[in-house]
């Protein structure tokens, strides 16, 4: 059997363009369009690449954006005084610090002074909670579990009573679509498992999967005979196994390997997603989902 094929990109070109409608829909009809502010602090090479593109999908899609910029040496109370002012800014429907922060301040301190209604990474306590009740409350979920779950939507794998095992436990990825599995509702109502590193019989739990999501950072940790035939899996791992010289810019670029052994899986699985291009396009095309639904929130039409 060869695997159909999840491609991210191709999902993030189908949400893009529903964003984009609805963004000059509403344009029309309010004249306002959805406002996000990206803070990036220092000069990380990969905050910058990930906060460019952030910013590039932004204005593909009419948002007004906001590029704040601060030194690596800024104090923690001057950046929490920039949320607050962000937080009371009606023009901005979404606060985006670019993490990893320097080390002389408090991530969590900084991640919680953002205004619940405005935290479209879903990272807040309160959003997490919400996530947690399921149903109406969730208002913005995580970005990479919700692209998961658009994927699996998206490409028709049946969720409702399938088994689904999720591999790692982290608060971005594992735990938050666990939640999301098995919450009542389209998308989900399935039967969820979380493994980790103290899980005693990986393989086992992993042959049971209907639908294996694996988020663990482990280059090929599963193992073709460890998938179901025909099951749908769900690559989330993106590591770095390497360098190569890009075809189309002659520049050196990372070779990326997931944490599934894909070529044999394919021939396992009924659907699969690929890295790169698969789970990877889906986590900011997400975020631009949430700010569009803050800035609807905010107009009393979401
Ligand atoms: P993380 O915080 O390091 O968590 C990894 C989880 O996997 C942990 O719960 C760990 O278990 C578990 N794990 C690691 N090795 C294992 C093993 N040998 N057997 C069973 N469980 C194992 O990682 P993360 O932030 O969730 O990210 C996971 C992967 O997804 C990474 O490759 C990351 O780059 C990628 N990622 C991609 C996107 C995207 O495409 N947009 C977004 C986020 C993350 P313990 O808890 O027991 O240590």
């Amino acid at each position: 059997m060869t695997a159909k094929l999840i491609k991210g990109t191709e999902i993030r070109e189908e949400i893009l363009n529903e964003i984009e409608e609805d963004v000059k829909k509403i344009k029309a009809s309010h004249d306002r369009v959805p406002g996000l502010v990206t803070i990036l602090i220092g000069e990380n090479p990969a905050s910058i690449s990930y906060v460019t593109l952030k910013i590039k999908t932004a204005n593909r899609l009419g948002f007004h954006e906001i590029q704040d910029n601060q030194p690596e040496d800024v104090s923690e109370a001057d950046l929490l005084a920039l949320i607050d002012t962000y937080n009371s800014d009606d023009s901005i429907n979404g606060i985006l610090v670019q993490l990893p922060l320097p080390k002389h301040i408090d991530e969590k301190k900084v991640l919680n002074a953002i205004d619940p209604d405005k935290d479209v990474d879903g990272f807040h306590p309160v959003n997490v909670g919400r996530l947690m009740i399921g149903g109406d409350a969730v208002k913005f979920p995580p970005c990479t579990p919700a692209g998961i779950q658009e994927m699996i939507i998206r490409s028709g794998v049946e969720t409702s009573g399938a088994e689904v095992v999720v591999v790692g436990r982290s608060n971005i990825v594992g735990k938050p679509i666990a939640n999301m599995m098995v919450q009542k509702g389209p998308g989900a109502n399935s039967t969820v498992t979380i493994v980790h590193t103290r899980t005693k019989d990986l393989a086992a739990h992993c042959k049971r999967a209907d639908i294996l999501i694996v988020a663990a950072g482990v280059p090929g940790l599963v193992k073709p005979e460890w998938i179901k035939p025909g099951a749908c899996v769900i690559d989330v791992g993106v590591n770095r196994v390497g360098e190569k010289i890009s075809e189309k810019t002659g520049k050196k670029i990372a070779i990326l390997r997931g944490d599934v052994d894909f070529e044999a899986a394919k021939e396992i699985a009924g659907s699969i997603t690929p890295v790169p291009g698969g789970v990877g396009p889906m986590t900011i095309t997400m975020l631009m989902k949430n700010t569009l639904k803050s800035f609807k929130f905010q107009l009393g039409i979401a």
